[in-house]
């Protein structure tokens, strides 16, 4: 007799949740048919592959993968621009 009255009193509070929810407008906003902006562009962010390239840089002629060129034009040749020749 406990149990049964618990079940229709937890049924009874979920049915109240509902109402409020439809009352207010926050069950339509969570069930929008536009999806979250968040999974929108899944791959968006997604960095480009790293380059496992060997380079040789044009300038002091130090053998750069490519993925770190960027970094040793900043380090080495503080961001100028300059060729690089691929090794392999
Ligand atoms: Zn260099």
């Amino acid at each position: 007799m406990m149990r049964l009255y618990n079940e229709y009193r937890t049924r009874r509070l979920v049915l109240e949740v509902w109402e409020r929810l439809e009352g207010n407008g926050e069950w339509q906003v969570a069930n929008s048919k536009n999806p979250p902006a968040v999974i929108a562009h899944p791959a968006a962010d997604q960095p480009p592959p790293a380059d496992f390239g060997l380079y040789k840089c044009g300038a002091c002629g130090k053998m750069v993968m490519g993925f770190d060129r960027e970094s040793h034009i900043h380090e080495a040749h503080k961001g100028k621009t300059m060729e690089w020749r691929r090794v392999r």
